[in-house]
This record gives structure tokens, C-alpha cells and sequence, in this order.
């Protein structure tokens, strides 16, 4: 579906990947939308913890890029201190909405 973009008149695919993951109103193509920041975004994460059979999935969101990024920092971190739960990554704000454990049975803590 085309729209005509307020702010800088072009015609935009309002369902096309770009918009959908700028955000921003029906009415506002994906480069305005970055460019004047008129989305206050929040940022889904899908973050991954453990390997092979314990592998799990956590999606996240987060307030803007830069905090997910952050966590994913951190996260890098600790998945390399054998999984010690301790780490800078508490310090970012986010919430959980979803979780995708590829084992059921894994002993993982809520
Ligand atoms: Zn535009």
C-alpha cells in the first residue's frame, strides 16, 4: 500500500520492511521518520542465551536503540563468564515480552 508522505511528499510502501521497523505514523515515510525522529521507537530485541539444546530465545524491548545495544554488550559479556548471572546488563531498562526456550526442561530460573 502507497502513501504520500507529508513531510517530504515522495510515496512510500507503507508495509515495506523499512517503515515497519522505523515506525513513525501512516502518513510519514521511513527516511523522515529517521531523519526528523518522529517515532519515539521502542526497540524489540530478540536476544539468545545458552547453546546447542539449552539454546533460548528472550525477546525484549527496550525504551531506543542505544539501550539495546548496551544490553547486548553486556549480554555478549556474560555469556562468556559461563553464564554467571552478574553483569552491567541489570542496569538497562527493558521488558520481557517473550521467551522461547528451545528445551522445556531446561533448569533455567524465571
Ligand atoms: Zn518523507
Amino acid at each position: 500500500m502507497n502513501k504520500t508522505c507529508i513531510h517530504c511528499e515522495d510515496s512510500f510502501n507503507l508495509d515495506s520492511q523499512h517503515k515497519r521497523r522505523v515506525g513513525g505514523k501512516i502518513n510519514e515515510c521511513p527516511d523522515c521518520v529517521e531523519e526528523l525522529q518522529t517515532e519515539i521507537s521502542e526497540t524489540i530485541r530478540a536476544v539468545s542465551s545458552g547453546d546447542g539444546k539449552m539454546a533460548c530465545i528472550q525477546i525484549l524491548k527496550f525504551n531506543n536503540e542505544d539501550d539495546a545495544d548496551l544490553y547486548r554488550k553486556g549480554w555478549d559479556q556474560w555469556s562468556g563468564w559461563n553464564n554467571q548471572r552478574s553483569g552491567s546488563v541489570h542496569d538497562v531498562a527493558f521488558t520481557k515480552v517473550g521467551e522461547n526456550s528451545g528445551n522445556s526442561n531446561s533448569k533455567g530460573k524465571a
